[in-house]
């Protein structure tokens, strides 16, 4: 596995989700440190992390002492306790960690988070309900939003693209949405181009901004 030596990660607060985004970034190869107030926690962790510490978060000098200071990335897991997520993310920031990513409960929380220094906040809760909220929908199949509105979209093919080429169909015009490639049943992923005939059974991968995809995904 590829091991970016100089990716070294701090996780702040090991719940749930710290602590599987600790676990996971390991199993990826990256040195990682996780930091939690409770022994417990840590004790859990401390076979599978490359380092771990007691400690509380909001104190300066422990963060020094452990080297956060030092860490290209950091990641504030801590959610429930408002207090100690905004405290720890402005220490992140008064240290230079340059690159913090902090998790937030709600949409204030993550203002507060952007306002005292956090370069990227998630919300994984409304991030997960949106998710399956679509999914629950059965129209799309699966999906990614990205930041500014534009998503990818895995979908059926609606009844008015079968046995046409893309071309033909006109899809973009009338959806805006691009048709990035097709899957055929059995046959892997391949690239769409406008002679590409859709098939009854296909199945899409649609580009677009994030309300026309789901017009369009919601035809089937
Ligand atoms: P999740 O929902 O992902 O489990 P929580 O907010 O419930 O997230 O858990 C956050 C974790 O952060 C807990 O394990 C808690 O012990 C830890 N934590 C909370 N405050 C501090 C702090 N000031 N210093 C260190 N760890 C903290």
């Amino acid at each position: 596995a590829r091991k970016p030596i100089d990716h070294r990660i701090v996780v702040l607060g090991l719940g749930r989700f710290g602590g599987s985004l600790a676990a996971e970034l390991v199993r990826r190869g990256w040195e990682v440190t996780g930091i939690d107030a409770n022994p417990q926690v840590v004790q859990t962790y401390a076979d599978q992390l490359t380092h771990t510490a007691i400690a509380n978060t909001t104190d300066e000098e422990s963060l020094r002492q452990l080297g956060v200071s030092d860490m290209t990335h950091a990641v504030v897991g801590i959610g429930t306790d408002l207090e100690a997520s905004i405290l720890t993310t402005s220490l992140l920031a008064d240290l230079g960690v340059p690159k913090i990513w902090a998790k937030a409960v709600n949409r204030q929380h993550a203002r507060i988070l952007e306002r005292v220094g956090a370069h990227h906040v998630v919300l994984p809760e409304h991030e997960m309900g949106e998710r399956v909220a679509h999914l629950v929908t059965g129209h799309i199949l699966n999906f990614i939003a990205f930041e500014d509105d534009y998503a990818l979209v895995k979908a059926r093919a609606p009844e008015e693209a079968i046995n046409k080429t893309l071309a033909d169909s006109g899809l973009r015009s009338k959806y805006g949405i691009t048709v990035v490639s097709i899957k055929r049943p059995g046959e892997p992923f391949t690239y769409a181009t406008a002679d590409t005939t859709v098939y009854s059974g296909d199945i899409l991968i649609v580009a677009g901004r994030t309300s026309e995809v789901e017009t369009f995904a919601s035809l089937t």
